[in-house]
């Protein structure tokens, strides 16, 4: 990705096709298309350099809480707390005494600015310990308290790992969902237009017949059709349908 599009300038003037087909199946294309809506206004708004504060960073498409933070904290080194899963559940372990993270909320930044040392150095250091240390050891469903630098120091180990009560986000399911149908009808454009030979900023047109062999009920196949459409995701024109460009 970089190294087709080193900076915002050359990302916003990439066509939406290219970039979804550089997406690939990463999941949520929507944030594919935010993120060249978000480097054509650093083009715009701030001469293609990319703000240095959070205010100015929330500002832009596709930008919100985690994104603005972790751009200031870890691209322009500065100290503002960074709060992602991983530091939400260490967080909750070491701090507050529980298994597992509530919801999210706004609580959670003022813990983290509350823990986090003095000083931009030192701050970011921080922020990219706990993030590791909640990614590589102290994980979800195995933390290694024998090797924990903070094992001495965590509330939930010291009250002897007790059960999770709180409240929970539901989990989200994937397969059979609207989502994976999406998936499926992206693919046929995506997969069809990368054998194509066809440049970048040229159509590759799909019949509708393509698209509705890749999912058997109708109904699904149709509002999920229909949501691509409206988040600007496909186009379409004379019954065909195509990545946009
Ligand atoms: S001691 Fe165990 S539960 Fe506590 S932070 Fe370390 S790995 Fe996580």
């Amino acid at each position: 990705w970089i190294a087709k599009w080193p900076g915002p300038a050359e990302l916003a003037e990439a066509s939406s096709a290219e970039v979804l087909r550089a997406w690939g199946k990463l999941g949520y294309p929507r944030r594919a298309l935010r993120l060249k809506e978000c480097a054509q206004a650093i083009v715009e708004r701030h001469g293609g350099e990319v703000p240095a504060d959070v205010e100015a960073l929330l500002e832009l498409p596709g930008v919100g809480d985690y994104t603005s933070r972790a751009v200031v904290a870890f691209a322009f080194g500065r100290a503002v707390p960074v709060v992602d899963t991983n530091i939400r559940r260490v967080i909750a372990r070491v701090d507050r005494g529980e298994a597992e993270a509530p919801p999210p909320s706004k609580k959670e930044l003022e813990d983290m600015e509350r823990l986090m040392p003095p000083g931009n150095r030192a701050g970011v250091r921080f922020c990219a310990a706990v993030m590791e240390l909640g990614a590589l050891v102290c994980s979800a469903r195995g933390p290694r308290c024998d090797e924990c630098p903070l094992a001495e120091r965590c509330a939930w180990r010291a009250a002897g790992f007790p059960a999770y009560e709180g409240k929970r986000r539901a989990p989200q399911k994937f397969a059979g969902t609207d989502r994976q149908v999406r998936g499926l009808l992206l693919d046929v454009l995506r997969d069809g237009h990368a054998d194509s030979g066809l440049g970048e900023h040229e159509h590759f047109w799909v019949s509708r017949e393509r698209l509705d062999a890749v999912w058997p009920d109708d109904t699904q196949r149709d509002r999920a059709l229909s949501s691509l459409l409206a988040d600007g995701l496909l186009v379409e024109a004379n019954g065909e349908f195509s990545l946009p460009v």
